[in-house]
């Protein structure tokens, strides 16, 4: 049973002046809805989605012996004007920003205007890891940067410009190792994982390690976000994010996860995913998004997870990422039972040398078809990811990944473009390698924007071409209904693109009644 509005009420009710931290989520570049998350990389968020902002109420709950707000600018549609007016109100001592690639500026703009207001400004995310000391050195209003696992440095770094240590309660207390119980008051340069400034030196500080076991985490404050806002394709608001584990095992050469987690897995128990699930049914939640960097990177965590939400009888409806060769039939059926509704499979490529030269590793189309039929006959909607633009990609071997997508009958699809994240091993790559495009910022790519990687053989305007081919290809597939609706949605409003031009209307009619390039040049 959904009940609208009701995490809107409750964020209101902690809107107010005075707030010693506040979180936020500013506008974003243009009148879109845009993704900033502390565990994936940012990007204008497809057909309208409201991405929860689940990362800042962590982080809040750092805090409870502090008055803490969040403004979700994005969610809450304001715009710059509505926003400085609302931090002047909220008049914080700390301002916490998520960054974010493509939002990068806006970000930035919104430092300004809190630094105007008398703030300290803080800011995270997988970009402020590898980039903290240019920021820091171009970006004057921004005073301090979190790299790593933002929570502790976080909460650190204000005990000790607030003196505030002693005021923290044993939960959060118990969350700091014995290599942080340096005598009171701490010296900035002791806060680990901190960038700043000292002296007008940029300091990145020694790295901090990550959290041993997230369930000591305290539970998000989910009624602080504007939970009545957050909606995506297929998911009625309210709905919420739930983060059931950090890092993954694999060794994908273009995944954020190595900015910060490198070759760690910690998944959190069930009985702590399902305390949260509970919490959000009490606030009216019965659609969430279990986000994980792979979901079912960890078999016995899913099963079990999926054991106690049927045990507690929680009425959810969920989704979640996976890829084929992490499933079982029996994992599938559990998992729809306790109320998966939907699975985006990272799929990536349909061809086997694309995969093995990223480090997917092997992903037979068979074992692929083999996982959707299980979850579809399960009674969950497939949809599929896919990555244009990898190391080694050529025309042939992007025909193979829109062939793949058409076999496998996904709901719905999305074909990015390949971003090279500073800190992933395939930025180091396309650095050394030349691949970057010229004239582009890659660090504000987005993979639905323009490429921002090219290859002696395959152009950027090759690729952005290529990717307008396949959702024409996928959406003239059979059974396509919703991918018919969606390309002319794309179309009407401009965002179908060749290169950085809107299609003009005889270039999307040719698209669209094209015969499916696919079968035209095998
Ligand atoms: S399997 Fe997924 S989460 Fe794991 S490294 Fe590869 S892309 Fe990242």
């Amino acid at each position: 049973m959904i009940r609208p509005q009701a995490g809107e009420a409750l964020t209101q009710g902690r809107m107010g002046p005075g707030a010693d931290l506040l979180f936020v989520n500013p506008p974003g570049p243009d009148d879109d809805t845009w993704i900033r998350c502390q565990h994936r990389t940012g990007q204008r968020a497809p057909d309208g989605t409201v991405w929860p902002q689940t990362a800042l109420a962590q982080l809040a709950a750092l805090f409870p012996d502090r008055t803490v707000s969040v403004i979700d600018a994005n969610a809450r549609r304001l715009d710059w004007a509505e926003f400085g007016a609302q931090v002047q109100r909220a008049r914080p001592r700390w301002y916490v920003t998520l960054l974010s690639g493509p939002t990068l500026q806006s970000d930035l703009q919104g430092v300004t205007l809190a630094k105007r207001a008398g703030a300290r400004t803080v800011a995270l995310g997988l970009l402020a890891t590898p980039l903290a000391h240019s920021l820091l050195e171009r970006y004057p209003a921004l005073d301090y940067v979190l790299c790593g696992e933002p929570e502790l440095t976080l909460r650190e770094l204000v005990d000790t410009v607030d003196n505030t240590a002693l005021q923290r309660t044993r939960p959060i207390e118990r969350l700091f190792g014995p290599a942080d119980e340096a005598p009171w008051p701490q010296t900035l340069g002791a806060v680990r994982g901190l960038a700043w400034r000292h002296e007008g030196q940029v300091i990145i500080n020694a790295s901090r390690p990550l959290i041993p076991r997230l369930d000591d985490l305290p539970l998000p404050l989910h009624r602080l976000l504007p939970l009545g806002k957050y909606s995506a394709p297929a998911v009625e608001a309210p709905s919420a994010v739930v983060v059931t584990g950090r890092g993954c095992l694999g060794n994908c050469c273009f995944c954020p996860k190595h900015i910060v987690y490198q070759d760690t897995l910690r998944v959190r128990s069930p009985e702590s995913i399902v305390a949260e699930l509970i919490e959000l049914q009490r606030l009216g939640v019965h659609n969430v998004t279990l986000q994980a960097n792979l979901f079912t990177a960890c078999r016995d965590q899913v099963a079990d997870l999926c054991r106690l939400i049927g045990a507690e009888g929680l009425a959810l409806s969920w989704s979640c990422t996976s890829r084929p060769d992490t499933v079982d039939e029996e994992l599938v059926r559990l998992m729809a039972r306790a109320g998966c509704r939907r699975i985006t499979w990272a799929i990536e490529s349909g061809a086997e040398r694309i995969l093995q030269r990223s480090g997917k590793g092997s992903q037979a189309a068979a074992q692929a078809e083999q996982a959707l039929a299980w979850s579809r006959a399960a009674g969950i909607h497939n949809w599929g990811s896919f990555l244009l633009g990898l190391p080694g990609e050529t025309e042939e071997s992007i025909r193979r990944t829109i062939a793949l997508a058409v076999a496998l009958r996904l709901e719905r699809v999305s074909f990015d473009l390949a971003v090279p994240h500073p800190g992933t091993p395939f930025y180091r790559q396309a650095a050394a390698s030349g691949w970057l495009r010229q004239g582009v910022s890659v660090i504000e790519g987005d993979p639905s924007g323009p490429a921002v990687v090219e290859y002696p053989r395959l152009k950027a305007a090759q690729l952005e071409l290529w990717r307008e081919r396949a959702y024409c290809e996928w959406a003239m597939s059979p059974g396509s209904l919703w991918g018919h609706l969606h390309i002319l949605k794309q179309a009407r409003a401009g965002r179908l693109m060749l290169g950085r031009q809107p299609l003009t209307a005889a270039e999307e009619n040719a698209l669209l009644h094209s015969r499916p390039l696919l079968f035209a040049s095998e």
